[in-house]
């Protein structure tokens, strides 16, 4: 049986990634160091940008969600991060999964053990080879907001387990997603009618709040919402049997939109027997678990005239006059800048060579490049960093997990930044034995990097 295996069997590690042990801060050093040596070495590319994963910051979460709302099974947004090793952890750990695309319904039943009914297909408007590709892999649930999209599942997939998505209010999210998804409740009735007609199977009710939401009270709105939908749907000879939350849920106002869900949910559901509750979160579970340590691969500093010294910056500036060019950027994982609307903070991890920082040390203004050549390739227009900073440096940037990884581009021939994974002290014996368990039973082979 899978639990007599011990966490340091040989031969299971063996079917595992380089699963390293200790805060994520050991890591960036160690990958530093060995950077370190590479580039003294004179290895090809060794300077380069990584991430550190600590996956037991995804399992702490995982228990904050289930503390805080342990009546909603979690259904972890892959678009979010699709890393083959959060995936694995996410399904050992017994979530669902909502997959976007056929790309992302195959890498999560490539992990092997997840059963298609864990998956809810949540994209409004799909290709009709996607919804066939769906119905063959046995996934059913999946959501609509329009006509056409009954019209087309009605013919590729007519079996579907349906779930309408309504327009929730999105004015307090820093994504907002109802210019393009979302059916207003005064067409919810049309639509349910039209699904009877086609003879379809409408499940339940879904909203997203939009992502990165911060204010919670959003979430009593939408839910007073999903249950004016499950009237409809009763009037219109369903028996709804779904509530899906979405997602939105940002880390520092979880404990907020936990409650205030709660209590709308007891309030708008009071005798919910015989409904399933769901949600969709991606932000909340991955966007602190991935720290990134990128090189200083370039400057641009005054010099002083005639002479091949640098002006002494002065501490006072107001104008950013040291421009640091690092190995990774918006093209890269900082597309989140462009994309999810995130501005990034840099910290020093090294300077001189050194990992030693002292709080003394003189700052000055500076802005921060990413390695393209185009110049929209700004990761921090004014920031300020210690005067000595130099070429071979190193910066690091927390809270990046959430939307960098997955849209990340390789223009002008960069390079993704690669991942090293860790488990610090809290919950790592946990993410091993989670992982260890799916590996005994043979699965999560098929995802790797
Ligand atoms: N569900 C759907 C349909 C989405 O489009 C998104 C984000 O784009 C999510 C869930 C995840 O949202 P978040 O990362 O804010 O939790």
């Amino acid at each position: 049986a899978a639990e007599n295996w011990r966490l340091d069997d040989e031969k299971i590690f063996s079917s595992l990634p380089p699963l390293f042990r200790g805060h994520p801060e050991i890591h960036l050093r160690k990958g530093i160091m060995d950077a370190t040596r590479r580039v003294a070495a004179n290895e090809a590319d060794a300077e380069n940008a990584f991430f550190v994963a600590d996956l037991s910051q995804i399992f702490r979460q995982h228990e904050r969600w289930m503390k805080y709302l342990p009546e909603i099974v979690p259904h972890y947004a892959v678009k979010c991060n699709p890393d083959p090793y959060v995936l694995r952890l996410l399904a050992a750990l017994g979530a669902g999964f909502d997959c976007a695309s056929n790309g992302e319904i195959s890498q999560v039943l490539g992990i092997g053990g997840v059963d298609p009914s864990r998956i809810i297909f949540a994209n409004p408007c799909k290709a009709t080879s996607f919804v066939r590709s769906a119905a063959k892999a046995g996934v059913n649930n999946m959501t609509f907001d329009n006509a056409d999209e009954l019209c087309k599942i009605a013919r590729a997939h007519p079996e579907a387990k349906l779930i309408v998505r309504i327009l929730a209010d999105d004015s307090k999210s820093i994504c907002r997603f109802g210019i393009k998804f979302g059916a207003p409740l005064e067409v919810v009735p049309s639509l349910l009618l039209k699904a009877k007609e086609l003879g379809l199977d409408v499940i339940g009710v879904s909203f997203h709040v939009g992502s990165g939401c911060y204010d919670p009270t959003t979430y009593g709105d939408a839910i007073k919402r999903a249950r004016d939908a499950f009237i409809m749907g009763a009037q219109a000879g369903y028996r709804f049997t779904l509530l899906d939350v979405g997602g939105g849920f940002e880390d520092a106002r979880f404990e907020a939109a936990a409650s205030v869900l709660t209590d709308a949910i007891n309030h708008y559901f009071p005798d919910r027997k015989g409904i399933r509750l769901i949600a969709e979160p991606g932000r909340f579970y991955v966007s602190r678990a991935f720290s990134l340590a990128a090189n200083i691969i370039a400057r641009r500093a005054p010099m002083i005239e005639n002479s091949s010294e640098f002006v002494d910056l002065k501490p006072t500036s107001d104008e950013p006059s040291v421009m640091y060019y690092i190995n990774d950027g918006v093209y890269g994982a900082f597309n989140c800048i462009m994309f999810d609307h995130q501005t990034v903070n840099p910290y020093v991890l090294s300077l001189n060579g050194s990992f030693h920082v002292s709080s003394s040390e003189p700052l000055s203004l500076c802005s921060v490049w990413g390695p393209t050549c185009d110049s929209i390739d700004c990761v921090c227009k004014a920031v300020e960093l210690p005067s000595a900073l130099q070429i071979g440096d190193w910066l690091g940037f927390d809270n990046m997990g959430a939307y960098t990884i997955c849209a990340a581009s390789q223009f002008n021939g960069f390079e993704f930044s690669k991942v090293v994974y860790t488990t610090s002290r809290v919950g790592g014996e946990e993410v091993r034995r989670a992982l260890c368990n799916l590996a005994a039973k043979g699965y999560g082979h098929g995802v790797g990097p």
